[in-house]
């Protein structure tokens, strides 16, 4: 099979070598307690429970009214003992609830569900009901990427399971381990979006596990579902590159995969979907890697949501002396932690605890104008000009540039002799950008309401 690809992108050392080959274990925090922020995703929640409120694993304990929420459970069965802002991924804090678990395992989960034979608006809000959002990185609401507008024709769904990301290889232990969910979850995302073909992307440098995955395909008797091989190359996983390598079709800019005619789901996010209608089971756990070289114990594992990393030390994650940084997520994409007392969420695909070798620690020097981070953007924009651009500010030129097109992949800051912190500045801009927007946004309500 052709490893189909983009033009771009770069191919910094994989590092999977240190987890692939262990399979995903089951762990608990020490303490028994999970912090769950109310928001994983969609539209802000509010709580909708109580400090003092006993609890069922798959309860709701947060939720929204608009159309883009997404509700959040509990992720063990206990007792809620504070509501309070803890420190999430991003460095920030978040409203967030607290579950000390009872020692029971009650749970609250719904019927199973056929989702060939219901209502297609009542198979869409039970994606919506478990709480489903894209588990690769982005927490998009699963319920409205699956919800096809009726102006738009999707022939095609991705099971992305590219993990272009170096370090991580979640994905690819779900590829082996669950492949029967993988291949439902796309079969039943085909079935609500009404695409004809289902494809599972992977890079070659997981080709070994294509026999077996066509194995299970052959079982179920998909002749619509097939693997696509891409080339191992960063970043192979990103939305835009996707559908590029695998379709030859282009997103176009500022819109979704599905102006593309197609849906994209990660490998996470497509065992989540088929538990929420063969189980009922709602989004209360995740896979997830810890890695990197200052973990004496690299592996894959699954945690109930809200499990503080640091809660998983010593007893499951040992680390050596020396770490320089803790990133929650890929090393190319994922934010660097202040500590380790932060929560697992929907989205969180890694946690790595790097040495000083690992890292980058030079300080930022000035631009010299090589030009080599618009040689390897695969979006086509123009970073240094958005650099600098944010750098003056002036957002305007930025966005002339491509910043709202910019998917903070990273791989410019990756290349750059000058260690500028290119994607920060991007973030930068496009803060201030939203806040400029919501700004506008209420100023014109307020002349409304006048
Ligand atoms: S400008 Fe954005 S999309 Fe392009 S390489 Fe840099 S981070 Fe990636
Ligand atoms: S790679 Fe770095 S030094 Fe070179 S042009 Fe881009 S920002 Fe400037």
């Amino acid at each position: 099979m052709k490893s189909l690809t983009f033009k771009g992108g770069v191919h910094p050392p994989e590092n999977k070598e240190l987890t692939s080959a262990y399979a995903i274990e089951e762990a608990m925090p020490s303490t028994k307690t999970v912090v769950i922020p109310i928001t994983q995703g969609g539209a802000p929640n509010v709580p909708c429970v109580s400090v003092g409120n006993s609890v069922a694993k798959g309860q709701i304990i947060a939720d929204g009214t608009g159309a883009f929420s997404v509700p959040v459970h509990a992720s063990i069965a206990g007792i809620v003992k504070k509501i309070e802002p803890h420190l999430v991924t991003g460095n920030t804090e978040a409203l967030c609830i607290v579950i000390e678990a009872d020692g029971t395992d009650r749970t609250s989960y719904l019927p199973p569900l056929d989702p060939y034979s219901c209502e297609k608006a009542a198979a869409i809000e039970r994606v919506r009901q478990c709480g489903i959002v894209g588990m690769g990185g982005a927490a998009f609401p699963a319920h409205v990427k699956l919800n096809v507008p009726a102006d738009k024709t999707v022939d095609c769904v991705i099971a992305n399971a590219a993990e272009c990301e170096p370090y991580l290889t979640i994905d690819e232990r779900s590829l082996l381990e669950e492949t029967d969910k993988i291949v439902d979850g796309l079969a039943i995302s085909m079935h609500l979006t009404g695409a004809k073909r289902g494809i599972i992307a992977i890079e070659d440098n997981k080709a070994y596990a294509v026999e077996h995955i066509e194995k299970v395909i052959a079982k179920t008797g998909k002749s619509d579902i097939s693997v696509q091989l891409l080339k191992t190359k960063y970043p192979q996983g990103g939305e835009k590159m996707l559908v590029k390598a695998v379709l030859g079709r282009e997103i176009p800019s500022g819109k979704l995969p599905a102006d593309a005619g197609c849906v994209i789901q990660n490998a996470g996010t497509l065992i989540a979907m088929s538990d929420a209608f063969r189980l009922g089971k709602p989004l209360v756990d995740r896979a997830l890697t810890i890695s990197g070289g200052c973990c004496e114990t690299p592996k894959n594992l699954r945690v109930p949501l809200g499990t503080l990393i640091g809660d998983l030390i010593p007893e499951v994650i040992k680390l050596k002396p020396g770490v320089k940084k803790i990133i929650s997520g890929g090393p190319m994409m994922g934010f660097s932690m202040m500590n380790a007392q932060f929560p697992v969420q929907k989205n969180t695909s890694g946690v790595l605890f790097l040495s000083e070798k690992e890292v980058s620690l030079a300080a930022e020097t000035p631009c010299i104008g090589c030009g080599n981070c618009v040689d390897v953007c695969s979006c086509r924009l123009t970073p240094v000009m958005m650099m600098r651009s944010v750098k003056a500010d002036n957002l305007e030129a930025a966005i002339k540039y491509g910043l709202l097109d910019c998917n903070e992949c990273g791989t410019c800051a990756y290349v750059c002799p000058a260690k500028v912190r290119l994607v920060q500045y991007f973030r930068l801009g496009k803060t201030k950008h939203r806040e400029i927007m919501a700004k506008k946004a209420a100023d014109g309500k307020k002349g409304a309401d006048k």
